[in-house]
């Protein structure tokens, strides 16, 4: 395992509970789209590191990524005051299970997430190769306040976009839900899954196991709750060694 050393080269704060920050990219550095790194920085001599999904899709020069701002966090209270040019220390050995390749051919891909889960999915809607093995690429954000939508001017604009138009065909649909305030979506995703809202807003058929796929990431209870919801489904976990309907990722781990 060998620790490389980036530069930070763009930082974002979305609110007072998230940041983005962009670094630089060794070469060396190579990872599937969905996947996570071990990231962190240099303290007291050692490095703190924590998992974090790369935000960015694998073609980029730069890294990406998203992150939580945890107060008395070991890590997140002293990372969200990086500043341009400061060190981040990025494990070279990425990995994890939100990668299409876990998942069974099929047609339309529903990506599920809450919070900072939303980060590999990031890097999986600007991957070519998700359009090519899928017809139509859902992702959902559910967070407590609008003002947590992170990216959420990318993600709407993402079929216009100058490069990313000519990879998505206009095969890429974006659905957030806030469950805080009032917002023109309202509301937990398990529960306009169940009321089977969700396929007529976002215009695909009813969700059929044999044909479409899923990937799963947020907190320990929407996790389960939607592993849940697709089993009741007739839909079956994926692994790295397994194909699978579908793959779940925590986006964090709770205490
Ligand atoms: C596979 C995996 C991928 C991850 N990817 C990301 C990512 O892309 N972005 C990111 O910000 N974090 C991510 N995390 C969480 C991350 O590893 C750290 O937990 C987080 O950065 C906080 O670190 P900390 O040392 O400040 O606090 P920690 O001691 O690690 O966490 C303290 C507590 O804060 C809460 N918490 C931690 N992370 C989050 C979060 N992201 N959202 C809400 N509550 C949280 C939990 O209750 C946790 O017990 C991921 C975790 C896993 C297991």
């Amino acid at each position: 395992m060998a620790l490389l050393k980036e530069k930070v080269t763009s930082i974002h704060h979305w609110t007072d509970k998230t940041f983005s920050f962009k670094t630089t990219r060794n070469i060396s550095f190579r990872f599937k789209n969905g996947e996570f790194a071990m990231i962190g920085l240099e303290i007291d001599g050692k490095p703190l590191l924590r998992a974090y999904s790369v935000v960015s899709p694998n073609h980029e020069d730069h890294l990406e990524f998203l992150s939580i701002k945890v107060p008395n966090g070991p890590l997140t209270s002293k990372l969200q005051h990086i500043k341009l040019g400061d060190e981040i220390i990025v494990n070279s050995k990425p990995t994890g299970t939100l990668v299409c390749d876990y998942l069974m051919p099929g047609r339309n891909l529903f990506l599920f997430s809450t919070g900072t889960g939303l980060a590999p999915f990031m890097s999986i809607v600007r991957d070519p190769e998700t359009y090519e093995k899928f017809e139509k690429v859902i992702l959902t954000h559910t967070v407590r306040t609008s003002n947590e939508l992170a990216y959420i001017d990318l993600l709407n604009n993402l079929n216009q976009d100058e490069i990313y138009s000519e990879i998505t065909k206009n095969n890429f649909i974006y659905f957030n839900t806030v469950t805080r305030e009032k917002w023109e979506r309202e509301g937990r995703i398990t529960d306009w899954i169940l009321k089977k809202e969700l396929w007529k807003v976002v215009g695909t058929d009813d969700f059929n196991p044999e044909l479409d796929r899923v990937m799963i990431c947020g907190s320990e209870s929407m996790t389960f709750d939607l592993k849940k919801i697709f089993e009741d489904l007739g839909s079956k976990e994926g692994s790295t060694k397994v194909q699978g309907g579908f793959v779940i990722e925590k986006a964090f781990a709770e205490k």
